[in-house]
């Protein structure tokens, strides 16, 4: 079972002996792109081809792992897909987008069959742990190896049981808390750094494992899930959820993920005003940093929200208030910030054993096109400082006078 990958010199040219050929079959990375991986994800050779030359297919190698990375969707296999490669071959799928409901009733009865199981979606950073190569490994969302966040995972939580006995799944959660270079978000339960699982899913095929045994499975490992607030029939959901995403408002909690028990249909979300507000105000502390669709859905989301509850008067106000203030004030403040000739950014803390580890973690985060620093690091403490270019140039550039 050896797969060997090495680099031919002078080209990008990859080849290995692959395992999964019968008898020791050396290919080049465009080969097997051709010939294995196509029956591997059940794609068109061309295809394949044709999204690796676009570049939404690349070379991956980090951290000992060498691998395919989906930068886009093809076909049926989701972006953040990863092929690696070890002993053999194994696919961690990438977590399929869960889509949005702008409305509970009637998209709920629409949308599922007889019971929904609500959870809480809990607003922190996408994680999939898998065993590779005999590793622990976590993934962000995109398909990367976050060298923070596989060290942090079995720090957390023990795994090294549910992988011994299940090593053919792959855990996928949110890591949350306030010490956390992508999300930070306070939760009481959880304080700086914490994760919370949401789903099983098996290598290669992305199978969901159904609710309650995914829960049973992992209470019995002793590992956290997310909070199921119940199973409810679809002609009481809608009035539940939105009891449940009001007082998740209250407590300053994002929202809920809606999931068909048997997990045969696709989840749905649903989030709370104070979610959209929160995120509008980061976004608007670093607009030139956002997409303008970013913004948009926000405020589409609260127009529905707020149809559907049917609130008016103070209550109403109080919404329109809650969305101009987090539009306002954050960007009056980074106008305020830069024209002091400082730079649209912010730190960001994290604990690391040594300063190599903090600047192993601004490496990736240079990879995926993120301007950061390595700003402070004492006694285990690391601070980041990540620059928001875009909106830095352009409120400089306004500033002295540049037309919009
Ligand atoms: P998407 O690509 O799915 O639209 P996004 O980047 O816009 O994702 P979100 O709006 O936060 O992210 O919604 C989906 C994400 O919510 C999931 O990818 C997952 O990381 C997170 N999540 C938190 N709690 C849950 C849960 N209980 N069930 C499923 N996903 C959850
Ligand atoms: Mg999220």
């Amino acid at each position: 079972m050896d797969i060997r990958i090495g680099r031919k010199n002078s080209h990008k040219t990859f080849f290995f002996n692959c395992s999964n050929c019968s008898g020791s079959y050396t290919h080049t990375l465009p080969g097997f792109i051709e010939e294995e991986l196509p029956k591997l994800v059940d794609l068109e050779p061309k295809r394949l081809k044709n999204s690796f030359r676009r570049g939404n297919l690349k070379f991956y190698d980090s951290k000992g792992i060498n691998a395919i990375q989906f930068r886009k969707k093809v076909g049926e296999i989701e972006s953040g897909t990863m092929v690696c490669f070890g002993d053999e071959i194994e696919i961690i799928r990438g977590f399929p987008k869960i889509r949005r409901t702008l409305m509970l009733s009637p998209t709920l009865r629409q949308h599922f069959n007889h019971e929904v199981a609500v959870e809480e979606k809990m607003n922190g950073y996408n994680v999939r742990v898998a065993l590779v190569n005999g590793k622990i490994i976590a993934f962000t969302r995109g398909g990367y190896i976050c060298p923070y966040t596989t060290r942090k995972v079995p720090q957390i939580m023990d795994l090294t049981d549910f992988f011994r006995e299940h090593p053919q799944i792959v855990i996928c959660g949110e890591m949350v808390g306030t010490e956390n270079p992508y999300v930070t978000h306070h939760y009481p339960e959880i304080g700086s750094i914490g994760f919370r699982i949401f789903d099983l899913r098996e290598k290669t095929s992305n199978r969901a494992m159904k609710v309650t045994e995914r829960r049973n499975l992992l209470e019995k490992y002793d590992l956290p899930s997310v909070k199921l607030f119940g199973i409810y029939s679809v002609d009481e959901v809608p009035s539940r959820v939105e009891n449940i995403v009001k007082d998740l408002d209250k407590t300053d909690r994002e929202g809920v993920v809606m999931k068909d028990p048997q997990m045969h249909l696709s989840p749905l979300k649903y989030t709370s005003s104070r979610a959209h507000a929160e995120e509008l105000e980061y976004a608007f502390s670093y607009p030139f940093d956002f997409g303008r669709q970013f913004f948009f859905s926000r405020v589409i989301r609260e127009g529905f929200q707020a149809y559907e509850t049917g609130e008016s008067g103070e209550e109403l106000k109080r919404r329109a208030q809650r969305i101009g203030e987090s539009i306002l004030y954050p960007m009056l403040a980074t106008i305020k910030r830069v024209s002091k000739d400082d730079v649209a950014g912010e730190d960001l803390t994290i604990y690391v054993d040594s300063y190599d580890e903090a600047a192993e973690f601004v490496r990736h985060l240079r990879d995926l096109g993120v301007v950061a620093t390595v700003y402070d690091f004492k006694d285990g403490k690391a601070v980041i400082r990540r620059i928001h270019q875009s909106t830095t140039d352009k409120i400089n550039n306004y500033l002295r006078g540049g037309l919009y």
